[in-house]
């Protein structure tokens, strides 16, 4: 059944304009993957014409199966000048092979005159061209309407004319944008239902949060008329950042009470949204509306005191319905059948109030206290799931290692040792390698693939290192994060310690043995 709200992610363009924001080809296929898993209507993946990763991007996204949202790539207009069929940027946006392409316009007179220098005829003439261009060559087209309501306000009549140019040529979406988010959500409301009454097609809104209004922004387009929000998980993106999705959706789905993501999505909201800073190596803001792990925590006396009689009396839902949990009573509801459903994800049997489980949940508490995170690392958690079970022996034990650097003023050389055993064969190898990591990545695959020659398969698509706040007053601890692939599917696994090195040999162990788990 369609939704009544469809919801567009940006995280992948708009996102990644974020100050501190930085994906890697890898980091998008994951999110994406992440998303469609979720349950987000489309997942706009990059701008092909501005730079060669957003192409390698969807070169490799073609070859993925996405069950429930849509790829979309995103451009502008075509330049002016140029006859539309001549515009590398625009042949760009169809070679990138996804079911839809987002085109963005000029609304705004002030930027056509200033920023573009053109006719307004021009302007309205790039907009028909351009996605009738993009219909002829079978795309689904959106038009996000560039400062669509500062536009408006300056000149409704050349602002109006804009959107039904997009509309005539065919366009499936016009999406209003509050592009500089400085508008309030009476203005957005207003001019939302004045386009309503102009055009036949769909509407959409697209907000920044500059002012605080990106999400209320949102909300106030969908009372009047528009059904399709635009949006970033926790809000990253350019300034102060986009809509934040993970607050738009749960006000869409239990606020607003409109159908949008499948109701039991809701429920992984907070791991999306966690998963999405591990990727971007971002701390998680715990004050985060909805999925912050402050969001559902009770400090002040009374408060606890009232919740622990009555949860609804501090707070505005069940934390457990967006996935978070409140803090203040330890039961661990959410917790529990988070760790079933994730032994159960990974192919183990467990069952609710077993021993078994509470052991796993007490080390998990033990290993997060220390900084582990396994939010991104589900290679680590099925080990620790695994080992609890006792289904199986470790495969191989790291016994010694050594890592030793040297350098002069032309070069600098790192060497590693490893001795692994594997039953009763020891193997000791030496590899070289440009940083200490790589080196001692070697030797351990240098002396696993003596016993295990498949290894050789799986490679390394990515490494983060992140410094810890010390909470316990102990020395700054290491989380180290590996991402692996042995080229049909990929998994994280992590590793914390004083020492670097020692987090990112915990991190490498894990990744092979998760690899031999699952063989
Ligand atoms: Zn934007």
């Amino acid at each position: 059944m369609k939704p009544q709200v469809e919801i567009y992610d940006t995280t992948l363009r708009d996102g990644s304009q974020g100050e501190g924001i930085n994906f890697s080809v890898a980091d998008k296929l994951r999110i994406a993957e992440k998303l469609d898993a979720f349950g987000v209507h489309y997942i706009e993946g990059g701008w092909p014409g501005s730079n060669p990763k957003d192409i390698e991007f969807f070169a490799q996204a073609k070859k993925k199966k996405f069950k429930n949202a849509r790829l979309t790539a995103f451009g502008s207009t075509r330049r002016k000048g140029v006859a539309v069929e001549q515009d590398d940027q625009v042949r760009l946006l169809i070679e990138a092979g996804t079911p839809v392409v987002t085109i963005y316009g000029k609304t705004s007179m002030l930027h056509v005159k200033e920023v573009l220098r053109c006719t307004p005829e021009e302007n309205l003439g790039m907009i028909g061209d351009t996605v009738k261009h993009l219909k002829d060559n079978g795309k689904y087209v959106i038009y996000d309407a560039e400062h669509a309501f500062d536009g408006y306000k300056l000149d409704p009549e050349y602002a109006i004319s804009t959107w039904q140019a997009a509309e005539k040529a065919g366009a499936d979406y016009v999406v209003l944008c509050d592009t500089n988010g400085g508008c309030l959500p009476e203005e957005v409301a207003a001019i939302t239902r004045v386009a309503a009454g102009k055009l036949n097609c769909k509407l959409g809104i697209h907000t920044h949060d500059d002012i605080g209004m990106g999400v209320a922004n949102a909300l106030a387009a969908l009372g009047m008329g528009a059904d399709h929000v635009q949006g970033t998980i926790n809000g990253y993106g350019e300034r102060t950042g986009n809509c934040n999705l993970t607050s738009a959706i749960p006000c869409i789905s239990l606020k607003l009470k409109k159908t949008s993501v499948p109701a039991k999505s809701l429920s992984k909201l907070k791991e999306l949204s966690q998963f999405v800073d591990e990727i971007a190596n971002l701390r998680h803001n715990p004050r985060q509306p909805w999925v912050g792990s402050a969001a559902f925590s009770h400090k002040g006396g009374t408060h606890v005191n009232a919740v622990q009689k009555l949860a609804s009396s501090y707070e505005h839902i069940d934390p457990a319905v967006v996935g978070n949990a409140r803090t203040v009573l330890v039961s661990d509801l959410a917790g529990r059948s988070n760790i079933v459903m994730k032994a159960h994800e990974l192919g183990f049997k467990l069952a609710n109030d077993t021993p078994e489980l509470k052991t796993i949940l007490t080390r998990i508490k033990e290993l997060e206290n220390e900084g582990y995170e396994y939010e991104a690392a589900e290679g680590s958690l099925a080990l620790l799931i695994s080992k609890t079970l006792k289904h199986r022996e470790a495969p191989f034990q790291v016994d010694t290692y050594h890592v030793s650097m040297r350098g002069d003023a032309k070069e600098s050389i790192c060497e590693a040792t490893v001795r692994v055993r594997v039953g009763t064969k020891t193997h000791h190898e030496v590899a070289e390698g440009d940083g200490p990591v790589n080196a001692l990545d070697g030797a351990l695959r240098a002396a696993l693939t003596k016993s295990f020659p498949h290894l050789k398969k799986i490679s390394l698509t990515d490494y983060k290192v992140r410094i810890l706040d010390s909470g316990t007053g102990t020395a700054a601890q290491t989380r180290v994060l590996i991402q692996s692939t042995d080229g049909k599917r990929e998994w994280g696994t992590v590793g914390v310690s004083e020492n670097i090195i020692e987090a990112s040999l915990q991190a490498l162990t894990d990744s092979m043995e998760f690899a031999l788990l699952k063989k």
